[in-house]
């Protein structure tokens, strides 16, 4: 079976294609890739410091036929057996584009759709270097995401653990890049930055991590408070600001809560294994700490690679292919986008 992905939420419009291989004997069944194509747009926002919707919108309207004629002929197909299509969360007019594309390629094509959500399909993606997912906990950084994500089988609805109450990590990080002029998107130069600076030099706050607050749940939003007071302060009493360890303080309160929350929910759970998701992801502390306390923990932890962590269709495409091997009906072709899908709905 042959399952095109394709994926719209955010500024990447990503159409994958992937082989599922049913369980034969000892081997479970798994997802082979064949096709990763993705048009970002990107570079269409940085001038306004953060992803513009209608920018979006268009840019996926654009890009959608080309980078599924694409996507057809890396995988050297001619049409796939079922398209598997992100409905939500997501921004609304983005997310219209991949699903009426996927409607009527599905109605052109005589082949089934089936309605996925966006963050189960960073979770499938790892199967695709890393072989069957066992139970876990996922942790899912982006700039439009943080979530903490119990899941059991990739073919069943995800739940959701908890989220952020405010700002998602990866906004957090282009908003501090902002604060600090270091260009968009800002986690890549905020990453960089913070290579020369001391993570201990400013005791930056660390979001609900009191006794009484929810234990998988985020907040960023006193974080960045407490960064843009320390920045005013330094320019009012007229002394430079120590970029490099602003950055380095701000990711490492950033990472600590990140692992030591994820690390905390497996220990909740009774789960030995941690999979990361999502562009911010990429963060190389949010990954050192990340693998110092799984290995503290006795931890497995599962991470993509960086072109697998941010949003691409493959992960849709392999999503798509276990949940439909897991025997789900077909959706609807009137099925609706919904963008604030929640993962405690249902997984389609
Ligand atoms: P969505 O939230 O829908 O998954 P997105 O476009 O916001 O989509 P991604 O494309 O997955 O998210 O990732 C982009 C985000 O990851 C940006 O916020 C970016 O700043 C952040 N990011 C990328 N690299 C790093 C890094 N090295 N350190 C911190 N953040 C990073
Ligand atoms: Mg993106
Ligand atoms: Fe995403």
């Amino acid at each position: 079976m042959i399952v095109m992905g394709i994926e719209s939420s955010c500024d990447e419009t990503g159409v994958g294609i992937v082989r599922w291989t049913p369980a034969d004997g000892d081997t479970p069944g798994h997802a082979t890739l064949l096709a990763d194509e993705v048009a970002s747009s990107v570079d269409e926002h940085a001038r306004f410091g953060g992803v513009v919707p209608e920018i979006a919108s268009r840019a996926h309207l654009e890009a959608i036929v080309p980078t599924m004629r694409r996507a057809r002929e890396a995988a050297g197909i001619d049409r796939p057996d079922a398209i598997a299509v992100t409905i939500g969360p997501g921004l609304a007019g983005a997310l219209l584009v991949g699903v009426a594309a996927a409607k009527a390629y599905a109605l052109a094509w005589d082949v089934p759709l089936y309605a996925m959500n966006h963050l189960g399909g960073h979770v499938a993606v790892d199967t695709l270097e890393h072989g069957p997912m066992p139970e876990c906990v996922a942790l899912l950084v982006s700039g439009g995401h943080t979530h903490l994500l119990h899941v059991t089988d990739l073919a069943e609805p995800i739940v959701e653990l908890g989220t952020t109450v405010d700002d998602a990590a990866g906004e957090a990080f282009d908003k501090i890049a902002r604060l600090l002029d270091l260009g968009f998107p800002g986690g890549p130069a905020l990453d960089h930055a913070a290579r020369d600076g001391d993570p201990k030099a400013i005791a930056f706050p660390r979001g609900m991590t009191g006794p009484r607050d929810a234990r998988h749940d985020f907040s960023f939003s006193g974080l960045k408070t407490a960064v843009a007071r320390y920045v005013e302060k330094c320019e009012r009493d007229g002394v430079a600001v120590p970029v490099a360890d602003v950055a380095a303080s701000f990711q490492e309160a950033v990472a600590d809560v990140l692992t030591m929350k994820a690390v905390r929910a497996c220990g909740d759970l009774g789960v030995d294994t941690l999979v990361l998701g999502g562009g911010a992801t990429a963060n190389s502390r949010i990954r050192s700490l990340a693998e110092e306390r799984c290995a503290a923990a006795g931890i497995t932890l599962r991470v993509p690679k960086p072109r697998l962590c941010t949003d691409n269709g493959v992960m849709i495409a392999t999503l798509g292919a276990h949940v439909i091997a897991g025997g789900a009906a077909p959706s609807p072709l009137t099925v609706a986008s919904d963008p604030a899908m929640s993962v405690r709905v249902s997984q389609l």
